[in-house]
């Protein structure tokens, strides 16, 4: 469907040819025409279904149809990173739409606060915040949100496992009691539901939740102890220039380090994202990754969700994420707009239930192979066991088994059924 056959307004028609956007998205196709119905919504979308687009587009079609001075739009993302971009796509569709937007998140200078201040006094057509930086200017007073006609809660699942709910709330306590809500989530538990019956009227539901990778995904893994890890990333990433944006997942900001230390020692040009950086740091590591300018970037889940880089050819996990939902929101950052990916995972001998649990997860089996021989020993596949040996089994006959041990990707697997999560 074209965005014109959506009913949107000349000016929102104008920027989606000057960003070369043609067709809508489906979860666009859905949410649209019930935002510019000025309906509450209830959507299971995630990353890279263009769920952005698809909150941003009606509310300026609306918000550009009448000139105003006050806050009428307020967007709460999880992350700044999130926030950030959020801010950034508003921003190139706003130039045309003639519409203002700030963002507000944590970790700014003091100018920067001052100027937030001033958006917030004075009204910014669009705030997009994160939770704590905008409690933090409400309890000062100034923030006028009297006006607000829509507010949106993106990747609201993330947020209320970060504990935001509390904080949620007091921002609601701000607006008026008629107000368009948006409520965005990847993922649909029952607390979501909650949050959906406190603060949705008569709303309409989408989803488009399929917590699979894309088929565009190349997946494979390792069996690995953790002592190898480093050797085996260097001997994925050596030789290989076609890889030439790649991230490397860990679940701890303790490996992060480690994992930037290793890589540096072998001359690669790398970058660290975690939350021991400060925001210009972080923000200054994403820049040179997404220029090119670094081949690899390091970093732990804040980085997992919302962050759209064009063309990253290899994500490698260094380790299992806890939650199987990251997983697919990790190997997500690859293989974006019909590209194609790869994504290797690192499986030592504690994370192989997890990354069993994952495999039922996206209803595929992932080729598992082991660690090459001239860098060391390989665990057994052993799913059922949690794994207490840490790094041991140095010695011993192995002999044979180099190379695959797995299956194909998606063997024998149901290939139509969305899960709804
Ligand atoms: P999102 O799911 O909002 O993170 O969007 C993922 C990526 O898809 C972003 O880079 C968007 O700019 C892009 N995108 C969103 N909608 C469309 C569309 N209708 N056509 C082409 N690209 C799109």
């Amino acid at each position: 469907m074209t965005f014109k056959e959506l009913g949107l307004n000349e000016k929102i028609q104008e920027a989606l040819e000057y960003m070369g956007f043609e067709k809508a998205t489906p979860i666009q196709e859905q949410a649209i025409p019930e935002i510019l119905k000025k309906r509450d919504i209830l959507a299971c979308a995630q990353t890279g279904t263009g769920k952005t687009a698809a909150f941003i587009l009606p509310v300026l079609h609306h918000l550009s149809e009448k000139a105003s001075n006050k806050t009428r739009c307020v967007v709460i993302a999880p992350t700044r990173e999130l926030a950030i971009q959020i801010d950034q796509q508003i921003q190139a569709f706003s130039y045309f739409a003639g519409v203002g937007t700030i963002p507000v998140y944590g970790g700014t200078s003091g100018a920067e606060f001052e100027a937030e201040k001033k958006a917030l006094r004075n009204g910014a057509d669009i705030v997009v915040a994160t939770p704590g930086k905008l409690i933090t200017h409400l309890n000062f007073k100034y923030t006028d949100f009297s006006q607000v006609e829509y507010l949106i809660l993106d990747e609201a699942d993330r947020m209320l496992d970060m504990g935001f709910y509390d904080d949620i709330m007091r921002i609601v306590r701000h607006m008026p009691k008629t107000r368009t809500n948006l409520l965005f989530s990847a993922t649909m538990p029952p607390k979501i539901r909650a949050l959906s019956k406190k603060m949705l009227k008569d709303h309409a539901e989408i989803s488009i939740a399929i917590s699979k990778p894309s088929k565009n995904i190349l997946q494979a893994s390792y069996l690995v102890y953790d002592q190898y890890k480093a050797a085996l990333i260097r001997s994925l990433i050596h030789d290989k220039s076609s890889y030439h944006s790649i991230i490397v997942f860990s679940s701890t900001k303790k490996n992060v380090n480690g994992i930037v230390r290793a890589l540096r020692g072998n001359g690669y040009e790398v970058q660290a994202v975690s939350s021991d950086l400060d925001q210009s740091q972080r923000e200054d590591a994403i820049r040179k990754f997404r220029s090119k300018e670094t081949r690899v970037l390091v970093a732990t889940d804040v980085l997992s969700r919302g962050i759209d880089v064009a063309d990253i050819n290899l994500i490698i996990n260094y380790d299992v994420p806890r939650d199987a939902e990251d997983y697919v929101h990790r190997i997500g950052r690859t293989a974006r707009a019909e590209t194609t990916g790869v994504a290797i995972t690192l499986i030592n001998e504690d994370d192989m239930y997890k990354f069993a649990g994952i495999e039922k997860l996206i209803e595929a089996e992932i080729v598992k192979m082991k660690t090459p021989i001239e860098i060391g020993e390989s665990p057994e596949w052993n799913p059922k066991s949690r794994g207490s040996s840490r790094g041991g089994a140095r010695s011993g006959g192995r002999g044979n088994s180099r190379g695959r041990s797995g299956g194909n990707r998606s063997k024998g697997r149901r290939s139509g059924k969305s899960k709804s999560r």
